[in-house]
């Protein structure tokens, strides 16, 4: 399976990083080593002292797909989770400034937590889900799906131009704003709405 993620896709999160709105979706992957394994801590790496935590809504593909039409794209997913783009930002503003892919800042391992998936049809109304991510308790992020710049539709059509989207592929749709750098014994937990759908300690 692979991970696609999405950049840049919340007005005030575009904001705070002093980012430009960008015309097109802005996309980057990540392998499945990236992925927190279950129960596990998430080990701040060597190479980062500001590793940020983006916390995301997620979207797991059940069907084969490529070149999908938008008005099509809800028939290739059931189920909508939550998770976490740890992203090294020191390393990534210096790939920024100079031009260069940001694998290293972004695909790491330990750098995707995936929590656990609520059926789609457990929603009213997937352009309206509140999510929010806690840190030791206190809410650092507060999201809403009505803010992205791009839905879920609209998304899997653009990244299926480009990547031919398989069963079990996952789909990060952007960060909210309120991204931070997360310290030893940290923990964080992540909500859609009232339920739980992870919680990770950094070490
Ligand atoms: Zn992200």
């Amino acid at each position: 399976m692979k991970i696609i993620c999405v950049g840049r896709n919340y007005s005030k999160h575009i904001e705070e990083l002093n980012n430009q709105k960008p015309q097109e979706p802005v996309l980057f992957l990540k392998p499945d080593s990236a992925i927190v394994l279950k129960n596990q801590p998430f080990v701040i790496p060597p190479f980062s002292t500001n590793i940020q935590h983006e916390v995301e809504i997620l979207v797991k593909i059940n069907r084969i797909g490529k070149h999908i039409d938008a008005k099509f794209a809800h028939k290739y997913y059931n189920e909508i989770g939550l998770g976490i783009d740890f992203t090294a930002r020191d390393l990534q503003s210096t790939l920024k400034a100079k031009g260069l892919p940001w694998e290293k800042a972004k695909a790491f391992d330990g750098s995707a937590v995936i929590g656990k998936f609520l059926p789609k049809n457990s929603f009213d109304d997937l352009n309206n889900i509140n999510f929010i991510l806690k840190k030791n308790d206190t809410v650092v992020q507060e999201g809403n799906t009505a803010q992205l710049l791009w839905k879920i539709d609209e998304l899997i059509a653009y990244i299926s131009t480009f990547f031919t989207l398989k069963i079990g592929d996952v789909i990060f749709t952007g960060t909210p704003a309120g991204v931070g750098k997360v310290e030893t014994n940290d923990v964080l937990s992540g909500f859609i709405e009232e339920k739980q759908l992870f919680k990770v300690k950094i070490k």
